[in-house]
Order: C-alpha cells, then structure tokens, then sequence
C-alpha cells in the first residue's frame, strides 16, 4: 500500500478511564467522512487505522466519478480528505483494532496497542481483496502475483499480464496497467461483465488487451516467479505465458472484530438500518464493510454522514442518561 505521508497520525496511550464520545474504526473515505462531521459537530472523536489514511483510494489509479473532481489520483483524493478532516481537529490514531466489545452502555476497542472506550463506535473497516485459491497464488504472491495495480504495476515495463476479473475494479485496473505492458489478457468466469458500460468500452476497444471470457484460472506457475497462468475454458486446461498477474475478483469485508455476534449477509458485510446502525446498539457502519448495493467512494461518504449524525444523537441520548446516575 502507498504510504500517503504519516505525518498528522498519532500514536496515544491513554488511561482506562477516558470515554471518547465516538470512535472510528479505519480512515479510508467513509471513516474520514464520519470523523470529519463528527469533529465539526465537537465531538470527542477519534479514528483508528492501522496503515495509512486513504483505505482503497490509495490502491486506486484514476477516480473519475466523485462529483468536483473530473479526475483526480486516489492519493491524492485521499490525502486532501486526510487533511480536511485533520483541520477540523480529527485525530488519527495509528493503530490496528483487533476486537470491538460492548461493556454496558460503552463500547470498548481492543487495539494491537492498547484499550480505547467511547460511547459509540462508527466501523469503517473496508475490507480485503479476495483471493483464487488457486495452487501458486500464495507462493507467488509480490513475486508477479498482485492484487493492487498502483501499487506494482510499474514493475511490468513492456511485460505480459493477466488481469483476473470482469468487474470495475479489473477493467479500470487492466485500462491503468496498459501505460506499462506490452499485452494484457483479461481473463473472466463468465461472458458478461459487471463492470460499468463505459470501462466496458474502453477495455474492449484497447488494443494492448484481450478480453478472454468463460476462462477459469486453475493454477498460477513459475519456479521463482509468474511464469504462466493455467486457465480453463471448454472443458480444456491451456498454458498462458505471462509475467504477472492481476487478481481483482471483488472484496472480503473486515466484519470479524466483533466478540458479540452482529448480523451480516452471507458474504460477511455487516447489516445495517437506515442510520447505519448495526445489530448492536451504539455501533454503525459505513462504506466497504457495510451490506449495500453499490460499493463506491460516493456511497462510503454518504453513508457515513449519515452514521456520524445518527451516532451524535446516540450519545447525547446516552450521556444524558449516564448523567442521571452520576
Ligand atoms: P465485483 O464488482 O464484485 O466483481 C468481481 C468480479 O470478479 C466479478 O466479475 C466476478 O465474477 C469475479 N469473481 C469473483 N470471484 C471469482 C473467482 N473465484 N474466480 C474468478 N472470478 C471471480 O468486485 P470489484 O470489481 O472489486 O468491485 C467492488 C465494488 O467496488 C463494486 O461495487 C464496484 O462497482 C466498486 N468499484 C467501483 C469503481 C468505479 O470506478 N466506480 C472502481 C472499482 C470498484 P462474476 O461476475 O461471475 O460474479
């Protein structure tokens, strides 16, 4: 992952007393979002996120679809979203949430690096990117095995790849490898696309890819590198020379930090209501991790307006009542 300057995040130690009125779990757009709006509302808020603020904008090339932005780097989009955030006195706490627990009417966060308590939790965890389960897939893996196109793509000058896939995450991600590669195969289950019409276009009218669909891939090869791809398409197992290969087959959400049970669709993403409340009170969820039809950086944030505005009347409501026992 990119490393968008550290500089603004902090490290903090704190006493087991303290109670954040909110805690954000993850600062890629939607977390940036909910802590923007909860630190303009004066919140005491903080985010947690174990790598740097972004979350997948930083595994984005070009973002062409989030309004005032005709087209902007992900880097960029999210160092600007950093820094906005930061100006309204967000902290960012460097660090990796390992359980989220409910102790009364506070919620506590486990961290690699310590304990934090608040009396309301926003879960903005995002997820990771799934993998083929394919023999070599792992073995092979930063050896010509990658699943981030900015990342690595620039280790492939005039190189053959393979791009897995056919949804928007392949076809933009191919479109952004072809600065680099000689010949990219797109290779996808299925022979039609969930990508949008517009990347469809542009994929299938690009002259350095080749769209291959109905192809399964069963094996990536290579002794100490990507050699070739297996696939397999009519029945018929054939050997693909490539250098590297691209894995964009969708997401698995980082829904496992809860020690209650909370509930989530078959593919793991948490449920919510329509304010982004979970099955447990007192904690919400917003962009990549949430169950929602769409999963793009216009949702993330609206989502996450939405559950930074429920989780402030959540804590006065909860404060009041603390108050009447104190
Ligand atoms: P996705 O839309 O879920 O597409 C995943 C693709 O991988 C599908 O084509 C799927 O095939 C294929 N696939 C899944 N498991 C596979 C397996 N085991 N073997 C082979 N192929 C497999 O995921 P995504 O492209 O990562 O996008 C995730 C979300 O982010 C989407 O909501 C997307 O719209 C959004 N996004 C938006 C943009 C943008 O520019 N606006 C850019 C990137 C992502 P089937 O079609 O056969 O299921």
């Amino acid at each position: 992952m990119i490393d968008i300057r550290l500089e603004g995040m902090v490290r903090q130690q704190e006493g087991p007393e303290r109670v954040h009125d909110l805690i954000v779990v993850g600062a890629g757009p939607a977390g940036l979002t909910a802590g923007l709006y909860a630190a303009r509302a004066r919140m005491d808020v903080l985010a947690i996120e174990a790598q740097s603020p972004g979350g997948e904008l930083l595994n984005t090339d070009l973002i062409e679809d989030y309004p005032g932005f005709q087209s902007i780097s992900g880097p960029e989009l999210a160092e600007r979203m950093f820094r906005h955030a930061q100006l309204f006195g967000l902290k960012v706490v460097m660090d990796s949430v390992e359980e989220i627990a409910n102790e009364g009417l506070v919620k506590v966060v486990r961290t690699a690096g310590g304990l934090y308590r608040a009396y309301a939790v926003i879960v903005t965890a995002g997820g990771q990117p799934k993998k083929l389960g394919v023999p070599g897939e792992e073995e092979l893996r930063g050896k010509g095995v990658s699943y981030c196109a900015v990342c690595d793509g620039a280790f492939f000058n005039d190189r053959i790849l393979a791009v897995v896939g056919g949804g928007d995450s392949a076809f933009q991600e191919a479109l952004f490898l072809t600065r680099y590669a000689r010949k990219i195969y797109l290779i996808h289950r299925r022979d039609t696309f969930r990508a949008q019409p517009i990347l469809q276009e542009r994929v299938l009218g690009h002259p350095k890819i080749e769209v291959m669909t109905s192809a399964q891939v069963r094996e990536i090869v290579g002794a100490e590198r990507v050699e070739s791809v297996i696939y397999e398409k009519d029945g018929r197992r054939q050997d693909l020379p490539v250098d590297g290969v691209f894995i964009f087959i969708g997401f698995q959400p980082n829904s496992n930090l809860f020690r209650e049970h909370v509930e989530h669709d078959e593919g793991g993403y948490l449920i919510t209501d329509s304010q982004m409340q979970t099955s447990i009170p007192g904690i919400f969820a917003a962009g990549d991790v949430r169950a929602q039809l769409a999963r793009q950086i216009t949702t993330a944030v609206g989502d996450a307006t939405t559950a930074a505005i429920a989780a402030e009347r959540y804590v006065e409501s909860i404060k009041s009542r603390v108050g009447q026992y104190l």
